[in-house]
């Protein structure tokens, strides 16, 4: 607050009245007006004070506002989804990973099947994620900005959680995987650019913000994702919303040099697929594309989208394409996200799958009926579209499968041997 001084002053016309009078009693007279003078402007300045002080209780009451403001506003961005709007804005500026510079081995890996995952960190995804963008064309024909594009993957990584298994290293498999699909039946021959882009982004984006609790979790408790999106898909609407939330974003908007038809496109085109990802309309994908498959149309935009929802359900779930050692990590970490999810449902009385309940899983029975009824089917129908994928990814499939079979004839011996033994064990204490 500003300090007063006090102005100390008699006008010119006063001092001239009282000219005439005499030495004393124009002191007295003087003094008199003086003090009058004085009062009035202490009277003035108080008023003033209080004036003053009355904007500073203003003010501060603005202050208090605003603060309460901020907090309201930070109180409602608690709720759990909200909350995480913070991680949309990238943490860092332009992020200094060119350091990481691929050799020429990891550039021919990437486009296999074969990749291991498991050997990076992530600043080393994040720049094989960026020389796929580039390797496929699309950042020069999209005329991308290639700062844009680095600090949109970096904000894709910031929005991914530290799941066990939906995490970013499943977001780097899931489109390397689809990278080494396009390399490998050469779909740049197939399909436009725009659909090649379309799938890269899906895949990139399909599991974003994913809470490590699924959908029939997010139903049964009635969590604010259900609540919603009304029951239907919430999580994948969920990494949907997450998606263009990030691209809304000047800073991350790789689409920002698009025209307002193309962007339509490419926004239209990655919601379909990621909400493909959802393994409750599993039947129904396979079944339309099974419908499509023998005649396929590559003229056909229905036939295409369908292939194209096809192939990110095949990405997203193709583990056990990969070799032994990069697959089996990732059923223990699986069946971790789903004891923590089981273990969670029995605490909150909700209904538990068994296929998530650590007391009836083990990881054979986990994988032979997944690989036998889901994966296999699905890859021998795209097969007949793409035979060059037989070698490369059912093969190693059908060969998980065996492995997987025999591991539960051994898990089923011992199981037997235990058992006899317990028997034994339970005579022996009945003859004593
Ligand atoms: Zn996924």
């Amino acid at each position: 607050m500003q300090i007063l001084s006090l102005p100390f002053f008699i006008s010119p016309s006063l001092s001239l009245s009282l000219s005439h009078l005499s030495p004393s009693v124009h002191r007295a007279f003087k003094i008199n007006e003086l003090k009058t003078e004085v009062t009035n402007r202490l009277a003035m300045l108080e008023k003033r004070v209080e004036l003053e002080g009355m904007k500073v209780v203003e003010i501060e009451k603005c202050h208090n506002d605003i603060k309460k403001l901020r907090e309201e506003m930070a109180s409602r961005n608690n709720s759990n989804f909200l909350e995480d709007n913070k991680k949309l804005t990238p943490r860092r500026d332009v992020p200094s990973y060119p350091k990481y510079h691929l050799s020429k081995e990891t550039v021919e890996a990437l486009r296999l099947p074969t990749f291991d995952a498991w050997q990076w960190e992530p600043n080393e995804m994040l720049s094989c994620l960026e020389h796929m963008y580039h390797d496929l064309g699309l950042v020069k024909d999209f005329n991308i900005n290639p700062i844009t594009l680095k600090r949109w993957l970096l904000c894709i990584h910031d929005n991914y959680r530290n799941n066990p298994f939906h995490n970013f290293r499943h977001c780097f498999c899931v489109t390397q995987m689809m990278y080494s699909m396009i390399c490998l039946c050469s779909l740049q021959e197939k399909f436009t650019q725009l659909d090649i882009l379309i799938l890269m982004t899906a895949a990139v984006c399909h599991d974003l913000d994913h809470p490590g609790f699924n959908n029939t979790y997010q139903i049964n408790a009635r969590t604010e994702l259900a609540v919603r999106y009304n029951d239907i898909s919430p999580l994948e609407n969920h990494h949907c919303a997450v998606a263009f939330q990030i691209f809304s974003q000047p800073d991350c908007n790789i689409f920002s040099n698009f025209d307002p038809e193309a962007f339509k496109q490419i926004r239209q085109g990655t919601i379909t697929l990621i909400l493909a990802t959802d393994m409750a309309r599993h039947g129904e994908i396979l079944d339309s594309f099974k419908q499509k498959v023998d005649n396929f149309d590559y003229a056909d935009e229905e036939h295409i989208t369908c292939l194209k929802m096809v192939l990110i359900k095949c990405c997203d779930i193709s583990n056990e394409v990969r070799p032994m050692e990069v697959a089996e990590p990732w059923v223990d970490c699986l069946l971790e996200e789903y004891f923590m999810q089981s273990d969670r449902e029995k605490a909150e009385g909700l209904p538990v799958a068994p296929f998530m309940d650590r007391e009836k899983v083990t990881k054979p029975t986990a994988q032979i009926g997944f690989i036998k009824f889901v994966l296999i089917p699905m890859f021998e129908t795209v097969l007949k579209l793409f035979p060059q994928i037989e070698e490369a990814m059912v093969q190693p499939l059908r060969e998980s499968r065996d492995r997987y079979e025999e591991l539960k004839q051994i898990d089923d011996a011992m199981n037997e041997v235990q058992k006899k033994k317990s028997e034994n064990l339970t005579m022996g204490g009945k003859k004593k």
